[in-house]
This record gives C-alpha cells, structure tokens and sequence, in this order.
C-alpha cells in the first residue's frame, strides 16, 4: 500500500512558492484518488477523455479536473463540462474544436500550448518555432472560449540530466518570448506546465510552476 497522504506531503514539501501540483490520477481507481482528495488533494490529471468524465461524476464537485493526455477532437465534447483546464494543445483544429465545444456549453475553459522538443519522434505538440508563429497568427479576441494559460512540454526520456535540462530550458524559454511578444496581451498568460516524477526537480530548476506527478503518489500503474 502506498502512503499517498504522506507522499503528497512529501512532494509539496520540496516545493516552491506557487508552484501548483497536478496529481495524475490516470490507470488509479476512485477509491485510490480519494485518498488524494482526502489529504487535501484538489487538482488532478487525466489523460483519457471517458475515464475523466467518469470519475467527475464519482467524485466531489469541488475537484480540478486537468486532462492532460493526447486529445482528439471528436472527445472535446465529452469532457468540456468537467474539465477546467487542458495542458495539451498541440494543434489550431484542437484549439478551436475546444473554443467551439465550450462556448457552445456557454463557459470558458484555461488551456496550455503544447510543446515537443524532446528527441521521440512519436510526441504530439508544436516545435518552438511552430508555436511561436502559430500563436504570433492567433485572433484570440475571438475565442471567448478558451483562455491560453501557458505552455505545456515534456523532456526527452532519457538518464542524461543535461539533456533533460536542455529540453526544460527551451519550453521556458519558448514561454518567455510569447509572454513578451504574441501572448503579451493575454488576460493570464502565467503557466510553465513541465516535470513529471522522475524529473520535476530539474523542471523546478527550470522554471516550471506546474508539476505533473503520478507514479511518486500513486505508485505504479496497472495498464
Ligand atoms: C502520465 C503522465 C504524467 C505523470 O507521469 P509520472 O511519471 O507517473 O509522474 C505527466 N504528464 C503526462 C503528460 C502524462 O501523460
């Protein structure tokens, strides 16, 4: 049995000032994620739209559902009503798709820009360059829908620390010429969404203010 309690106690511990901590419920039945919620646990991270939806509907009101997996458009609709904020934006089509899905459902939901820079091919997300273009092209007086919070990225998966922190570096500072450039007028362009349990201490160093942790409260996960 893992301690989740004293494991998020433990995390929250070695954090900074106004760093948020996502708890990435996904693969953990109910019963597992109150034990979160219990310790005082509010925001959480899913990464499959049905398995969101469903347990919105088990658990209190007062959780903040993240989804922060590969979203396809024709889910967006499913989980809008429960979902306050999206981390992994990695196309216009999705963004709008999200903009249409909650003006239609008549609220507004926080979303981040997705970016690759690890070196596996497979993950989604737009290179900096693409995504400093894409958001330079942006109307986003019209898009009452959604709310772009800020960035969202992984490292390479690999031993190498300074690769690791070399990844880390080019999502903040892919954050900072939007913050001072195309996302300067942005209502709360304020997010740095990057670390997950094996290296979040090095997205710390970087500049992160979101981490996304799973396996260090939850322990392993039954696919
Ligand atoms: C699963 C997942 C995490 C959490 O990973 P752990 O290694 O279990 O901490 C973080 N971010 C994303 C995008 C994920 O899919």
């Amino acid at each position: 049995m893992e301690d989740i309690a004293g494991n998020i106690n433990t995390i929250l511990d070695s954090l900074p000032e106004g760093v948020k901590l996502v708890a990435v419920s996904k693969f953990h039945p109910v019963d597992v994620v109150m034990d979160a919620y219990r310790a005082g646990q509010r925001i959480f991270g899913e990464s499959r739209a049905a398995e969101l939806v469903e347990k919105a509907q088990t658990m209190p009101y007062d959780v903040d559902w993240h989804f922060i997996g590969h979203l396809q458009t024709n889910k967006v609709r499913q989980i809008i009503p429960y979902v306050n904020m999206i981390h992994s934006i990695d196309s216009g089509r999705l963004l709008k798709t999200v903009n249409d899905e909650a003006l239609r459902y008549g609220r507004r939901v926080d979303v981040l820009l997705q970016i690759h820079v690890a070196k596996e091919e497979t993950k989604f997300g737009f290179t900096p360059e693409e995504l400093i273009e894409f958001a330079s092209e942006l109307d986003t007086d019209n898009m009452c829908g959604v709310r772009i919070r800020g960035v969202m990225g992984m490292a390479s998966n690999v031993d190498d620390e300074e690769r690791i922190r070399s990844d880390f570096r080019a999502i903040a500072t892919t954050f900072d010429t939007l913050a001072s450039g195309p996302m300067a007028d942005e209502e709360q362009f304020d997010t740095i969404s990057m670390g997950m349990s094996h290296d979040y201490k090095l997205a710390l160093e970087c500049g992160s203010n979101m981490v996304r942790i799973g396996t260090t409260i939850f322990g392993d996960r039954e696919y």
